[in-house]
């Protein structure tokens, strides 16, 4: 037990931030101006409220309009990535108003222009790039009204959480997992589901703004007794890996999350009305409840409340504890959206 104490570094959550380049939509508005101001040097952002006075952030990290989607990998996900490889479980996960960019960074494929692909393609290829060949399984899931759906098999609905008592493992029974063979099948799985999402929510009558796409990665390796070395850095985190010392070949199990959160406006609730209300209460039911998690874990707390949520009860074994969690946060430049931006930057800041 002191070992585990010694060895775990005391959860935090890694903050950056991006800015998106202005869009036609900025350019066309006479009245308003940019109300971010970026100091990368020293990773510090300034929100300007009027003329005279702004307001200034420390982050992990800051990406400016120009920051490259492969600096933004390197920086937000390899860590994790790397740490998901070494056995630990991991979330990275993209938060901010719709149409700041979460989606561009972590959900785009690249197909156009493979520089430009994201988060989830990056990981995958890093993934599979690396030596020793782990068995690499994927599910991928849209969580909607606080329903977890099949985005890969989308007759599959309302998805049961599954946890295991003893050793608190998230698993999804009902959900396909798929063995992913190469970074082709990958884009073929996730175009898939792109399709899926689209079609679910038009029969849905929503808009995919309003879910939480989620991708889950499961390695596996086993490792035979004699690496013991190797294995046994890998394991100090899981006692239950340990008495497969001498000889007996031994399961390393890891898990990546990658989520692509609904939009965080506020939906005004004043004027919406069935469908919509409930909508609106369960994104914002979600947003809080992993809000409050994030808190949690920002201030060391002993208990990270994530029953509140279907949300937080998919992540739950993937943050806290041994797992690596890292957050960005994506804003718009202009003034026009200065209330929902620095929303988006408190948010980012309760979690550092
Ligand atoms: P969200 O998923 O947060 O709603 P999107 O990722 O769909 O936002 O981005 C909205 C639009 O802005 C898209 O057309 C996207 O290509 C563009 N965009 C967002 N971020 C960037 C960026 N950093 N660089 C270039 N274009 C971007
Ligand atoms: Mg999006």
């Amino acid at each position: 037990i002191i070992l585990i104490f010694l060895t775990t570094e005391p959860a935090r959550v890694r903050v950056s931030v991006r800015v998106r380049p202005r869009n036609d939509e900025d350019l066309a508005d006479a009245d308003s101006y940019d109300c971010i101001e970026l100091q990368p040097e020293v990773k510090r952002l300034k929100l300007r409220k009027n003329n005279w006075s702004s307001e200034s952030y420390q982050f992990d990290e800051v990406f400016t309009e120009s920051a490259s989607q492969k600096r933004v990998y390197e920086v937000v996900a390899k860590p994790v990535v790397e740490s998901v490889l070494n056995g630990f479980n991991g979330t990275v996960m993209a938060y901010g108003q719709t149409g700041t960019g979460k989606t561009h960074t972590v959900g785009r494929l690249g197909k156009e222009d493979p520089s430009e692909c994201g988060i989830m393609v990056r990981a995958m290829k890093d993934i599979l790039a690396t030596s020793g060949s782990f068995n690499v399984e994927i599910s991928y899931l849209q969580l909607y009204l606080e329903s977890v759906q099949d985005l890969l098999l989308p007759e599959k609905n309302n998805i049961h959480i599954a946890e295991d008592s003893k050793t608190g493992e998230v698993s999804l029974p009902g959900a396909a997992v798929i063995k992913v063979r190469d970074l082709d099948h990958f884009l073929q799985l996730l175009q898939i589901g792109e399709a899926n999402r689209h079609a679910a929510n038009t029969k849905l009558n929503t808009e995919s703004s309003r879910s939480h796409a989620i991708l889950m990665v499961y390695l596996q390796k086993t490792y035979q007794g004699k690496a013991e070395n190797e294995k046994s850095s890998l394991t100090k985190h899981n006692k239950n890996d340990v008495p497969a010392r001498n000889g007996a070949p031994m399961l390393i199990k890891s898990k990546l999350l990658i989520v692509d959160l609904a939009g965080s406006e506020r939906i005004d609730k004043s004027g919406s009305e069935g469908h919509m209300l409930e909508e609106a209460k369960f994104i914002n039911l979600s947003l809080t409840s992993l809000g409050k998690c994030i808190n949690a874990l920002a201030e060391n707390s002993p208990h990270i409340p994530t029953r509140d949520s279907k949300l937080t009860r998919l992540l739950r074994d993937s943050f806290g504890g041994s797992a690596r969690t890292s957050l960005i946060i994506t804003i718009g430049p202009s003034a026009r959206n200065r209330a929902e931006t620095a929303s988006t930057i408190m948010f980012g800041q309760r979690a550092m």
